[in-house]
C-alpha cells in the first residue's frame, strides 16, 4: 500500500490535500475518506494514492468510507475537466456529482482535557460529589467529567440524553478547558430500511381480515411493504396473527424510491412514428451501434413528437443491454410524466427530480450504481448519473436556462453531457423547438448532425399568430390597457365555444411597482437594489429575488405622503381583471406562488385537461412542453419586458419564449391562433416568433452576435466581485482592475469593473467584468491568473464569482 494519498475536499480551495494512510486501511482512488479538515472531520474523494513525502508533516485519514470507487475513472475525469472548464474548486465538483450528503451525519463530540482530569481529580478529593456546598452545575461538570474519563470521546447528544446536562455546561466546561469540543462528521450506520411482509403460505382457515391480507399479498406477487398493509380496513393485529402462524414473514429491505405504488409491467412502445422521426430514430440508432461519439441537434417544431421519438431510441439502448440518460428542465418532470415512463422502461429506470429528499437520492444513486437502474431520467444533476457503458444522452430543450447551475460550479449540463458522452464515445442528442444559438451554430458547422422535424405530428398547422401593438392601442383607446380590445374579443369567442384559452403574463405578483407621486421613490428592498413586488392574496410586498418580505405601505417611507402608487401588472392582477371580463369562466393561475411543487402544476395542467377550467393565466411555466388539446388560443399580454433588459440574450430569450408558449395552442384537432400584445412590435425577436421562422430570427441574431464579438463566436466570462461592504466591493474590483489593465493579456478583452446591472443583491454590493475571446484557453489562463492574483491581494475566494459560458450577466 502506498504511503499516502491526495484528497479533495469539498471548500473553497483550488488543491487537494495529501495525508498519510495509517496501517490497515486501504483507501481507493475515487472513494470517499473522512480526514481532519481544520478541527473538523470532513469526507472528500481520493484523488491519487502515492510515495510523495510531502514537505510538512501530513496528518493520518480518519478512515476509509469505500472500498470500491464511488467514481469512477470516467466519472474522475469528467469532474477534472469541469474543475477545469469552470475554475471551480475539484472538491466541491465531486460533492455535486456525488448526492450522497445523506450518508453523513454532522455531530459534535466532546473529550475530556488533561485539566479536566486534573478537576476530575480534585473533585473526587474533596468529596465535591457528596458534598451539599456543591450546586446543581458543578454536580452537572463532575457527571459529565466522569463520563467523559471514561471514553475516547462522546457525542453532544448522547451527553445531554444521558446525563441530562443543559448544553450552557457544556459551554462553561470548554470555556475553562475542561472537556474539549470537536465538529464530527461520521457515515451513517445504515441506510433506510423497509419492512416487506412475504407470504409464505396460504393454507388453513383464515378469518375475513386475514383473507383481506393474504389475497392483497398474492395479488401483488406474494410480496408488499407493511405500511401499504396498515392502510387496509383490518386491525393492526390481523397481520401478526398471520405471522405467528408462520403464513408470513416480515423481512427488512433496503428501501427503494418508486414513483408509484403499482409497478408497471415492460410494455411494448406503441409509438406511431411518421418518416421524419424514423429518420431521425434511425440515424440515433445507427451511431449508437457504431460505438464512436457523435452529437446530434433535433430541431423539431413544437407538437412534432420529440418525445417518442427519445422513448423509442432509449429503450433500444436498453435492449441492447446499455446505459441511456435522458436530461429534462426542471418544470418537466411531473408525476404524470414520471408514471409514463415507468410504463414504457419498468423498474430499470430511476427518475431524479428536484423534490427528492437526500435519502431518496442517495438511494437512486446506489440503485443505478448497482445496475439496477439502466435508463435514468432528470434534471441538471442527472448527468453525473454513475450508469456502466453509457451509450447514449440526450438534452431535452437544450436551450432551457434550468442547465445552469448558479452556484459553484456553475456547470452548464448541456455542455457537460456532450463532454461526458466523448468520454464515454457515447452520442448526444440535443432537442429542441427553439436551439440556443451556440448548439444551432455547431450543428451549423458540421460539430453536430441536424436532424429536422419540421411538422407537427399528423400534420397539424401551427397557429396564425396576430401582433397587437400597445402603443397604438393606448393611442385609441387614451388609457393603458392590461387586455387589448382585440385579444377581448377573441376570448369571448373561444369561451362562447367551450374552448380554451391560455393568457402568459411572465411576472408574478399583483403589481411590480411602488411609486410614491410626491417624492417620486420606489419601494426598494431592504437587501437588493430591486424593487419590490405587491402580493395583494398575501397582503405583502416580496422582493423577488431575495425573498425578503416586508408591509404594504399605507404612507411613502421617504416622505410620509400617503399619494403611494401601485403601477403595472402581475398575473395575480391579470387573473383578477379577467375575473372581472369573464365572470362566467372558470379561471386558474399558473406561477411560483400557487405553484409549490410538481403535483400543484400538475393539478393545474389536469384541470384544465380534463375541462375543468376554461382559462388559464399564468408566467412562462404555462409556456412549457405540455399538450393540452382543448387549448386554441394563447394571448401573450407581457412576454417582451425583458427586451429592455441589459442583457446580450434577451433577444433569444424572448424569442424562445414566444415561440414556446405559442406552441400550446391548436395542439388538438382546432387551428390555433395567438395574440401577441407587444410594445416592441417591429422587433425582430417579436417579428420572427410570430412568423414561426427559427432560421430567420438565428441568422439575424448570429450577425449581431458576430459584430459584437458574442457568443457563439467567443468565449465569454462573467466575473463578479461582491461583498456587503460597498467600500471592499469597490476596492476589490478596482485592484483587479488595474491588474487586467497592467497584465498583457492579448485575444482577451476586458470590460469594466462596471456596477453589475443589479448593482444589490442580496446583501451583496456587486461589480463585474465581463471577459470575451476567441479562445478558450486564453481566456482559462487569464481568470486562473487573476484567481491566483486575487489571493495575494487577500480577497477571499468567495466573494469573486467566476462564471464561464454565463448565461445572465445581471
Ligand atoms: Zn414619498
Ligand atoms: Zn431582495
Amino acid at each position: 500500500m502506498p504511503e499516502f494519498c491526495d484528497v479533495a475536499v469539498a471548500v473553497p480551495l483550488d488543491a487537494a490535500f495529501t495525508y498519510s494512510i495509517p496501517e490497515g486501511m486501504h483507501p481507493v482512488v475515487g472513494g470517499r475518506v473522512l480526514v481532519p479538515f481544520r478541527q473538523q472531520r470532513m469526507s472528500g474523494i481520493v484523488v491519487e494514492l502515492h510515495n510523495r513525502k510531502p514537505p510538512v508533516q501530513a496528518k493520518n485519514l480518519y478512515s476509509v468510507v469505500d472500498f470500491e470507487p464511488a467514481l469512477n475513472d470516467q466519472l474522475l475525469r469528467l469532474g477534472r475537466w469541469i474543475a477545469d472548464y469552470y475554475l471551480a474548486p475539484l472538491g466541491e465538483v465531486f460533492r455535486t456529482m456525488l448526492p450522497l450528503g445523506a450518508e453523513f451525519k454532522r455531530s459534535i463530540s466532546y473529550r475530556i482535557t488533561e485539566t479536566g482530569h486534573t478537576a476530575l481529580h480534585a473533585a473526587s478529593t474533596a468529596g465535591y460529589t457528596r458534598s451539599r456546598r456543591s450546586s446543581d452545575e458543578q454536580l452537572a461538570e463532575i457527571r459529565v467529567l466522569d463520563y467523559l474519563a471514561q471514553r475516547d470521546d462522546a457525542f453532544e447528544s448522547s451527553l445531554r440524553s444521558s446525563l441530562k446536562v443543559p448544553k450552557a455546561v457544556l459551554a462553561g466546561m470548554v470555556r475553562k478547558k475542561w472537556i474539549a469540543r470537536e465538529d464530527v462528521s461520521g457515515q451513517r450506520d445504515a441506510s433506510r430500511t423497509v419492512k416487506i411482509a412475504v407470504l409464505k403460505s396460504a393454507e388453513g382457515k383464515l378469518n375475513a381480515n386475514q383473507q383481506t391480507i393474504v389475497n392483497t399479498l398474492a395479488a401483488s406477487g406474494g410480496k408488499v411493504a407493511t405500511e401499504f398493509l396498515n392502510e387496509l380496513d383490518v386491525p393492526r393485529s390481523t397481520l401478526g396473527t398471520l405471522v405467528k402462524r408462520s403464513l408470513v414473514e416480515i423481512v427488512e429491505e433496503p428501501a427503494e424510491f418508486k414513483v408509484s405504488g403499482a409497478r408497471a409491467r415492460r410494455s411494448p412502445l406503441e409509438f406511431e412514428l411518421n418518416s421524419a422521426q424514423k429518420a431521425a430514430l434511425a440515424h440515433i440508432q445507427e451511431s449508437v451501434a457504431s460505438r464512436k461519439f457523435s452529437g446530434a441537434l433535433m430541431h423539431g417544431v413544437t407538437g412534432s413528437g420529440k418525445t417518442a421519438v427519445y422513448l423509442t431510441a432509449m429503450r433500444s439502448v436498453l435492449d441492447a443491454g446499455r446505459s441511456a440518460i435522458l436530461l429534462v428542465p426542471e418544470i418537466g418532470l411531473t408525476p404524470a410524466v414520471a408514471a409514463d415512463l415507468h410504463q414504457v422502461f419498468g423498474d430499470e429506470v430511476a427518475i431524479l427530480h428536484s423534490a427528492l429528499s437526500n435519502e431518496e437520492r442517495a438511494e437512486q444513486w446506489h440503485r443505478i450504481k448497482r445496475g439496477e437502474a439502466r435508463v435514468v431520467v432528470g434534471t441538471r444533476s442527472a448527468v453525473f448519473a454513475p450508469v456502466a457503458d453509457l451509450a447514449l444522452m440526450i438534452v431535452d430543450e437544450e436551450q432551457d436556462s434550468s442547465y445552469k447551475q448558479e452556484e459553484t460550479p456553475r456547470y452548464h449540463a448541456r455542455d457537460v453531457a456532450v463532454m461526458r458522452a466523448k468520454m464515454a464515445n457515447a452520442v448526444v442528442v440535443l432537442g429542441s423547438a427553439t436551439p440556443s444559438l451556440e448548439s444551432y451554430y455547431n450543428a451549423k458547422k458540421n460539430k453536430y448532425k441536424l436532424l429536422e422535424l419540421r411538422d407537427r405530428v399528423e400534420r397539424r398547422p401551427l397557429p396564425e399568430v396576430e401582433i397587437i401593438d400597445m402603443r397604438q392601442e393606448f393611442q385609441e383607446t387614451g388609457h393603458e390597457q392590461v387586455i387589448s380590445r382585440k385579444l377581448a374579443q377573441e376570448i369571448k369567442e373561444r369561451l362562447d365555444r367551450n374552448e380554451q384559452v391560455m393568457v402568459l403574463l411572465n411576472r408574478r405578483g399583483y403589481s411590480p411597482v411602488v411609486l410614491c407621486r410626491s417624492c417620486g421613490k420606489s419601494l426598494e428592498c431592504r437587501n437588493c437594489a430591486i424593487a419590490m413586488t405587491h402580493h395583494k392574496g398575501s397582503r405583502r410586498m416580496v422582493c423577488h429575488y431575495c425573498g425578503y418580505m416586508a408591509a404594504v405601505p399605507e404612507a411613502c417611507p421617504e416622505c410620509g405622503s400617503e399619494y403611494v402608487y401601485f403601477l403595472g401588472t402581475g398575473s395575480e392582477k391579470l387573473e383578477e381583471l379577467l375575473h372581472g371580463m369573464f365572470p362566467q369562466a372558470r379561471i386558474g393561475r399558473l406561477d411560483r406562488d400557487t405553484v409549490r411543487g410538481r403535483e400543484d402544476f400538475e393539478r393545474a395542467l389536469n384541470a384544465l385537461d380534463q375541462g375543468e377550467l376554461d382559462l388559464l393565466v399564468g408566467t412562462q411555466m404555462i409556456a412549457k412542453g405540455h399538450d393540452i388539446h382543448g387549448v386554441t388560443l394563447v394571448g401573450v399580454v407581457g412576454a417582451d419586458m425583458a427586451l429592455g433588459l441589459p442583457d446580450f440574450r434577451a433577444a433569444e430569450r424572448t424569442f424562445q419564449l414566444l415561440t414556446q408558449v405559442a406552441g400550446r395552442a391548436g395542439r388538438g384537432p382546432v387551428q390555433g391562433k395567438v395574440i401577441l400584445q407587444t410594445y416592441f412590435p417591429d422587433h425582430y425577436a417579436v417579428q420572427y416568433a410570430a412568423q414561426h421562422d427559427f432560421l430567420g430570427f438565428y441568422e439575424k441574431e448570429l450577425r449581431f452576435r458576430s459584430w459584437m464579438h458574442y457568443p457563439p463566436y467567443s468565449t465569454l466570462a462573467n466575473v463578479l466581485v461582491r461583498s456587503d461592504k460597498l467600500d471592499e466591493a469597490m476596492r476589490w474590483s478596482g485592484t483587479l482592475g488595474k491588474w487586467f489593465e497592467k497584465t498583457r493579456h492579448e485575444g482577451v478583452r476586458v470590460l469594466g469593473p462596471a456596477a453589475a446591472p443589479i448593482v444589490r443583491l442580496k446583501r451583496d454590493y456587486r461589480y463585474h467584468f465581463v471577459l470575451k475571446s476567441a479562445s478558450r484557453e486564453k481566456l482559462n489562463t487569464l481568470l486562473r491568473a487573476m484567481l491566483s492574483y486575487a489571493t495575494t491581494q487577500k480577497i477571499p475566494r468567495t466573494q469573486i464569482i467566476v462564471d464561464v459560458d454565463a448565461v445572465w450577466l445581471m
